[in-house]
């Protein structure tokens, strides 16, 4: 069989990513309500310990030195706090913050104004930093080495820049993806920090602290059930928390054990290690289409009715950390550990079981 014999089983998930439970990046109105749940000084920060020390004392001694700190850059997937530490490096060295994308800014021009209206030592967010147009990543290296930014004045054969100096500020750039940041920016940043994803005790404590702000009283092992089902990322933990939550209002209880959490989290077809009905999808694909792979990446995207790209960046990454499935040069092939998950041994010949 190819890749072009397969014919997609169910088309409807086009826009999956945007609306899994278990998606890292904000879906519907989160942004708004990941507010409530961010803390504002670096202790109430959780987990991710060394960073925490390291930037600890960078803030301390740019405050003892009364001078804006080196520009920052916080590197890693989606959901694991990056703005939210952009937002209590503000806060811890009482400066104002402004917040811009990568997206954002379509013009260097856009970035210039940005720049020219800066206070001294305010805080520049910039967000997928990786995202900006080349232009004004030239005018940012600039600026952020010499404070200085050049205005263009006019238009044509006549336009002049008139130089323009800044007063010292701190960029803040935050990225999925550093790996497409060109060097000479990279090399802007007196500090980088790589944020991981949570181990389980750090999101347990993670979803302790949200539940006191949410006012849900979770019973012993409830944060537990959640934190399991979280995929190390912060984001998803006060996600699943807030759909507990409902599951809570509705049904009346005083106390969420982790029974609840379990019931709640099936309803939304969230399994105990934080696979969702794609994930599950995928490998059932693997292990009972192509008895466990080696299988291409379009043939398997195929057979779960998704885009390549979908299957590659959304659900890959996870079933490869966690030990699901390998990328190997020829192909998918499912662990022994996802036959398990999927309730299978390897050696069962599949084609005999259905
Ligand atoms: P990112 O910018 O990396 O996508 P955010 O900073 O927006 O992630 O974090 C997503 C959500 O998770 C926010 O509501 C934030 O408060 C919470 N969060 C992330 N990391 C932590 C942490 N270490 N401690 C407490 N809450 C966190």
């Amino acid at each position: 069989m190819t890749d072009n014999d397969v014919q997609p089983q169910d088309n409807t998930g086009a826009n999956e990513e945007s609306l899994r439970m278990v998606s890292a990046t904000p879906i519907g109105n989160e942004p708004v309500s990941d507010e409530e749940l961010r803390p504002h000084v670096l202790d109430g920060f959780i987990g991710q310990p060394r960073l925490k020390a390291q930037l600890q004392l960078f803030l301390d001694a740019a405050r003892k030195r009364d001078v804006p700190p080196d520009h920052i850059l916080l590197a890693g997937p989606p959901g694991l706090g990056k703005t939210t530490l952009a937002m209590i490096v503000a806060n811890e060295l009482g400066v104002p913050i402004r917040v811009t994308s990568g997206p954002a800014i379509q013009h260097a021009g856009d970035l210039a104004s940005i720049l020219s209206s800066l206070d001294a030592g305010e805080v520049l967010f910039i967000d997928e930093i990786h995202r900006l147009p080349r232009p004004a990543e030239e005018l940012l290296y600039i600026a952020m080495e010499d404070f200085r930014v050049d205005v263009m004045v006019g238009k044509g054969p006549g336009a002049t820049s008139i130089p323009l100096t800044l007063p010292r500020f701190t960029v803040i750039g935050a990225t999925t993806r550093e790996g497409m940041l060109p060097s000479p920016l990279r090399a802007r940043f007196g500090f980088t920090a790589h944020l991981d994803f949570y181990p389980h005790e750090e999101l347990e404590k993670l979803i302790e602290r949200s539940s006191a702000v949410l006012g849900v009283a979770l019973a012993e092992g409830a944060s537990a059930q959640l934190a399991r089902r979280s995929r190390g990322t912060p984001r998803i933990a006060n996600r699943l928390l807030r759909r507990v939550r409902d599951w809570a209002v509705v049904h009346d209880l005083d106390v969420v054990g982790p029974d609840d959490v379990c019931e709640a989290l099936a309803l939304y077809q969230i399994d105990t290690e934080g696979l969702d009905r794609l994930d599950i999808a995928v490998l059932n694909a693997i292990v009972r289409n192509f008895n466990g792979g080696p299988v291409g990446l379009n043939n398997l995207a195929a057979m779960v009715g998704e885009e390549s790209e979908t299957v590659e960046t959304v659900c890959e990454p996870y079933l490869v950390r966690e030990g699901f499935l390998m990328r190997t040069p020829k192909g998918r092939v499912a662990t022994a550990k996802a036959w398990e998950h999927l309730g299978l041994r390897p050696q069962d010949d599949v084609s005999k079981l259905f």
